[in-house]
């Protein structure tokens, strides 16, 4: 069973090029072919002579992603859904604004985290996307943001279908080719991947120091309630969570973005906005406040308003950064802990 080729470091890309007793050059030339001109088959790389072309389509399987399927929302946020070289399905969203245009990328077809809020998660889990996968969604939805909104995209979030830190080397891989003047040379500081509190990967994470941004998906600062919603808190307790927070600010110099998707009844108190603001101090961040997006069978509710401006007024009051959050693309089921395909219903 042959490899796909985008799964090669670039050393490794240098040794089979050799090993086909061609000149290093070509190396660099299919490089240039998978991660900056985005080539979607060895037929693309038409600056490569036929017959290595076919040397390499023997030696190396070229897994492709299609979009399957495009559902645009009324606030212009479109939800693209992507078919996978294994009839596999994962969305990825677009997602426009004045002042920016901002892609969310999957990192699984599934995900095994189970939170109990997520249309995701309710569905379970299918497989970790290779490199090549996550990259894909990037590179297609700045094709789609180039023809539609006449810019490239300004933001990446690693938000979509998945928990990013379950699937550490490949999402890093992803972020590297992302970044890389070899690649599509976007800033990293643009780069924001958020995860439920996965305390080794945000260890990880820290030493590695890539420049990508962090959030964390909290919801809750209470553990109990944590744990009711997110089943993950009860391997990694808040307080490990802290730990490893501060131990990421301390390594990076970069502040922690805290994602809360406040739900009626569930966490949208003063009480919790106060246990919120006590987990903040630890370390420098910036809240984003989102209303729950409801889902289809599952039992959480939106908040009002009024209790949504209120809980925001209550961090500012602590001097918390805050952003609330207009949510976009709910009427086409992409506004945040909606994303789940056709396929993984079934
Ligand atoms: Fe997985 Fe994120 Fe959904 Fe939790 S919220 S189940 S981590 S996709």
């Amino acid at each position: 069973m042959t490899i796909d080729i985008r799964e090669l470091t670039k050393k490794q890309l240098q040794e089979a090029v050799l090993e086909m007793s061609e000149k290093s050059f070509r190396a660099n030339q299919i490089w240039e072919w998978l991660w900056k001109k985005c080539a979607r088959s060895f037929d693309d790389m038409t600056s490569l002579p036929i017959a290595l072309r076919n040397q390499l389509a023997e030696k190396f399987q070229f897994q492709t992603t299609y979009v399957d399927e495009e559902i645009k929302s009324i606030d212009k946020t479109a939800k693209l859904r992507f078919l996978l070289h294994d009839g596999q399905k994962i969305e990825g969203v677009i997602i426009p604004s004045l002042s920016r245009t901002t892609a969310c990328i999957s990192t699984q077809a599934g995900c095994p985290l189970g939170c109990g809020f997520c249309a995701t998660g309710k569905f379970g889990f299918q497989r970790n996307l290779s490199t090549g996968e996550i990259f894909d969604q990037v590179a297609i939805l700045n094709d789609y943001s180039l023809s539609y909104f006449k810019k490239q995209l300004t933001n990446i979030v690693i938000m979509g279908m998945g928990e990013p830190f379950l699937n550490f080397d490949a999402v890093m891989n992803a972020i590297d080719r992302i970044k890389s003047p070899e690649g599509l040379a976007m800033s990293p500081k643009r780069i924001t991947l958020s995860t439920a509190g996965l305390v080794p990967e945000i260890l990880r994470f820290a030493d590695i120091n890539n420049g990508a941004q962090l959030a964390i998906s909290l919801h809750s600062a209470n553990q109990l309630q944590r744990e009711r919603i997110m089943p993950i808190a009860k391997k990694y307790p808040l307080k490990d969570l802290i730990k490893a927070l501060e131990y990421y600010h301390t390594k990076t110099g970069d502040r922690v973005t805290i994602e809360y998707l406040l739900m009626s009844d569930v966490n949208d108190t003063l009480d919790d906005a106060r246990e919120l603001a006590a987990f903040c101090k630890h370390f420098p961040v910036k809240v984003n406040l989102i209303h729950y997006n409801e889902v289809p069978d599952l039992p959480y509710k939106k908040p009002s308003a009024e209790t949504v401006a209120d809980f925001g007024k209550y961090l500012e009051e602590k001097n918390i950064v805050v952003n609330i959050r207009r949510s976009r693309g709910d009427d086409i089921a992409a506004a945040c802990g909606q994303l789940a395909n056709e396929q993984t219903e079934k």
